[in-house]
């Protein structure tokens, strides 16, 4: 029997038991129900949709994983105007989603007072903003906030210090801690998250990155696999799989209650009903691919991505359809974090 008040609403997680959890299908059926019980007490059955941009592929920053590195020479680079950013986050708002996600890689070239323009611009449309700038100064993030900016989305990728060094030339796990707590100190809705399946990663790392998430409060939660990609030094890697992807996001929602989940579009990568399942095994967020053509195909963090052909109109429908697939409701509303309320269960 899973014994449920090891992993639900203690203010540190048992991370040997978690780990064990992920070692063993003996607890699945069980920890699907749980999360499922903990979903509807906690965040019900509404699902938010995000309409993402992603707006530049230039990055700095050389994580091993990701294609958009900057020693991937293959790659065609690309960057959006402020203009064109703008005119694609009212397309969003015209369709009646009310958050806009801008992401990119590390790209300094868009300064301090490009991304405050954006901020004032998108919030004239009366939609929550949500930044996934990657780390940039803690003086920025603080001027961001103030200009209306609602959330900071900065996955912690992986919490064993180790892996996050050799995964991550000049980072540490540490900065990134600083930062992602930096954030929730500055009233920004933050975002941590990780990926499944990186080289040499064990179970209890995995279990490690909950109590992470549980550690910091996450208020969003983005957990994918990964997806070896290659243009990459990780080319020849396996990469993470379906099922431990689906009992991560199971462990973070009954970790956190009310965080905000995606079912990510790396899970819809590697399977055809990702998304779909991710919902139903907890998650509540799904946030839909806005970025023009011809961008789209080349913001390639990983290969095989999908949708990466432009409709909008279609695209907007087809997470329609994943959420009442999943047995869940499209949420109007801005999906900020709800209030915790302790539930028995
Ligand atoms: N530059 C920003 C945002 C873009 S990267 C940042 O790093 O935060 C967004 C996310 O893509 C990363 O957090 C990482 O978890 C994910 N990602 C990158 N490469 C990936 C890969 N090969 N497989 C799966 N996910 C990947
Ligand atoms: Fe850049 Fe983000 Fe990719 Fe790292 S994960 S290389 S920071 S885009």
């Amino acid at each position: 029997m899973l014994e449920k008040d090891r992993i639900f609403n203690f203010e540190k997680i048992d991370v040997e038991y978690v780990a064990h959890i992920l070692s063993t299908d003996k607890y699945d059926q069980e920890l699907f129900e749980f999360a499922n019980e903990v979903r509807e007490k906690y965040v019900g059955k509404q699902v938010h949709i995000r309409g993402i941009i992603e707006f530049s592929n230039y990055c700095v920053q050389n994580c091993l994983y990701c294609g958009l590195r900057r020693d991937n020479k293959k790659l065609t680079r690309y960057r959006m105007s402020l203009q064109e950013i703008i005119d694609r986050a009212k397309l969003i708002a015209s369709f009646g989603i009310k958050t806009v996600v801008l992401q990119s890689g590390e790209d300094f070239s868009y300064t301090t007072d490009d991304i405050s323009y954006l901020i004032r611009e998108i919030k004239k449309l009366n939609v929550a903003i949500t930044l996934s700038l990657g780390e940039r100064s803690f003086e920025e993030y603080k001027v961001w906030k103030e200009l209306g900016a609602d959330r900071y989305l900065m996955r912690h990728e992986t919490a064993n210090p180790q892996l996050y060094a050799a995964l991550h030339p000049n980072d540490s796990f540490e900065i990134r801690k600083s930062h992602l707590f930096y954030l929730k100190k500055l009233g920004y809705e933050t975002g941590a998250g990780s990926m499944v399946g990186l080289p040499g990663q064990t179970p209890y790392d995995l279990a490690l990155d909950i109590a992470f998430v549980k550690e910091l409060d996450a208020d969003m939660i983005g957990i994918g696999p990964f997806i070896p990609h290659p243009d990459t030094p990780l080319a020849n890697e396996k990469g993470g799989d379906l099922k431990t992807c689906l009992k991560m996001i199971a462990l973070a929602r009954i970790a956190v209650p009310t965080a905000n989940i995606p079912a990510t579009t790396a899970l819809g990568t590697i399977n055809p009903f990702g998304r779909e399942l991710g919902l139903k095994w907890g998650a509540n967020v799904i946030m839909p691919n806005m970025t023009p053509n011809p961008y789209r195909p080349n913001y390639s963090l990983y290969p095989g991505k999908i949708c990466v052909f432009e409709n909008d109109t279609a695209c907007a429908n087809c997470v329609k359809q994943i959420i009442k697939r999943a047995g869940l409701i499209v949420s109007d509303d801005y999906g900020y974090r709800k209030k915790e309320v302790v539930i028995a269960l």
